[in-house]
């Protein structure tokens, strides 16, 4: 057992928060890493591992690899809390007080999931926000590496609460939203109190989700590195500021393109691999082939945003009154509101067959990819943000809440590949905002998307820098073995 003890591979667990966009990036992640011989255990919650057992063929597909597992737990919710709009952050509490004893003792009866052939755990990539994990890692001294999924810009602008409330710049009940913040480094002279993260907005100084958020982000500094999904030529600026604090700092991103990039380089199936929790309705994609090129705005807010009724009109109106095409994504759990829940109108799909289609859920990265498609209409989250950067599609930014705020402003007034209609959900301005996009100022946008989606693509082929920095990670993964 000691000699075949010496050449078994690392063994990883890796952990994401049980939601749509973080259990993306992180199979991603453990895709990654089983091309280069790791042992992978992939923590997902039986919500999540039913969802992609019944619309996906990541099981199937991660059978090539012999040394990935699965370990299904709960998230602790009942199975029809409905895990979307603000509600979503009901994990973070079940997670910690139901998910996280659970997997203490799932981890002492099951030896740290080791076997005649697999290592016990030898290093802990958890979610950021999964403290508990973090908490297990240190009471073991397994080493731990935390995973961001959102951008570097958001971490470093959460990290910055304790300064920006020292400062006075965190404005109670909505005051000052448009003067610029000064205690970011690297963010002065262009972030305003209104694009930090949504909860900075408070009522109260010491509103709890506020100082949740403070200390959630500042504890990231006791794991022994940290990766992040973004590359250096995008936010390298705001990564060293980050490196200042935690020295270990891994950008390894745009994962889903770095994945493409490295299966193909093995020349293995580097087709996409969707990890969704929804049926993909692939009949857009036959909708997009009969449109022709860069000429449809691609519509959808993610996994978690909801709308009202009376906003979901307004962007209706927005986009026919825009006189484009436009591919709109209307998740079946996406309307709230009083009587309407779950109900598309009808008056709205019918409206919708001139220029346009719908669908429940889209295989969004080939939608983006596909050459109809020359605008994305976005909630800005980092997923979305990242594939619309990858395929040089500008974008039109409409946050809802958490990251999404901070990164439509950096879409907007940092790389300057979109525009960011935040607080705002009027007909008026969305008619306007996709005629600009997709006609006035049509080939400035793509040209300065073209360049940056150029830049992301460098990253991540041999030469790269997340393309090394992966390699440095695995190495670092590979010493802990020793
Ligand atoms: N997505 C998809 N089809 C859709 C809508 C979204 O595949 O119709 C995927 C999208 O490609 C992204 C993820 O869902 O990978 C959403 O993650 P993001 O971080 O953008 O937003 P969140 O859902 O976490 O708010």
């Amino acid at each position: 057992m000691a000699s075949q003890g010496a050449i078994l591979p690392p063994h990883v667990l890796i952990f994401p928060m049980p939601v749509q966009g973080h259990v993306t990036s992180m199979l991603k992640l453990a895709e990654l890493l089983c091309l280069s011989g790791l042992d992978i255990t992939f923590m997902v919650s039986d919500f999540s591992y039913n969802r992609l057992l019944k619309h996906t063929t990541v099981v199937s597909r991660f059978k090539q690899y012999p040394g990935f597992h699965f370990q299904s737990i709960t998230d602790g919710l009942p199975d029809d809390h409905p895990r979307v709009g603000e509600q979503v952050v009901d994990i973070l509490t079940s997670t910690k007080n139901i998910t996280g004893p659970l997997f203490k003792q799932m981890m002492s009866e099951k030896n740290l999931f080791g076997s005649g052939t697999r290592r016990p755990i030898t290093c802990i990539i958890a979610d950021g926000v999964l403290t508990f994990a973090g908490d297990f890692a240190e009471e073991k001294g397994i080493p731990l590496i935390y995973f961001r999924t959102i951008s570097s810009c958001s971490f470093w602008a959460s990290f910055c609460i304790p300064e920006l409330i020292e400062a006075g710049e965190i404005f109670v009940q909505g005051i000052g939203m448009d003067q610029l913040v000064k205690s970011i480094p690297g963010m002065e002279g262009f972030l305003r109190i209104r694009d930090l993260p949504s909860f900075c907005r408070v009522n109260d100084i010491n509103e709890p989700k506020l100082h949740m958020m403070k200390s959630l982000t500042r504890q990231t500094t006791r794991a022994q590195a940290a990766i992040f999904n973004t590359f250096e030529d995008l936010e390298g600026s705001i990564i060293s500021h980050i490196r200042k604090h935690i020295p270990k700092v891994f950008t390894i991103g745009p994962n889903h393109s770095h994945l493409k990039s490295r299966l193909a380089e093995k020349k293995v199936d580097n087709s996409v691999l969707s990890g969704s929790f929804w049926a993909e309705d692939r009949s857009c994609l036959d909708w997009l082939n009969a449109q022709p090129s860069n000429s449809v705005i691609y519509v959808s807010f993610g996994s978690i945003t909801v709308v009202t009724r009376e906003q979901l009109l307004e962007f209706w109106h927005g986009l026919v009154n825009s006189g484009q095409r436009f591919l709109w994504v209307m998740r079946p759990d996406s309307i709230v509101g009083e009587g309407v829940k779950n109900q598309t109108p009808i008056e709205l799909e019918e409206g919708t067959k001139a220029r346009g289609y719908m669908v429940g859920w889209a295989p969004q990265e080939e939608v983006l990819n596909h050459e109809a498609v020359g605008g994305f209409l976005t909630h800005s989250g980092w997923n979305s943000t990242l594939e619309s950067i990858v395929v040089g599609v500008p974008m039109i930014c409409w946050p809802y809440f958490g990251d999404q705020t901070i990164n439509s402003r950096f879409v907007s007034e940092g790389w300057k590949i979109g525009l960011d209609i935040k607080d705002t959900c009027d007909r008026d301005i969305i008619e306007k905002a996709v005629k600009e996009l997709m006609e006035e100022r049509k080939d400035e946008f793509l040209k300065r998307s073209q360049n940056v989606a150029n830049l992301a693509r460098k990253a991540v082929n041999e030469g790269g820098s997340s393309y090394h920095n992966l390699d440095a990670l695995i190495d670092y993964i590979k010493t802990m073995i020793v």
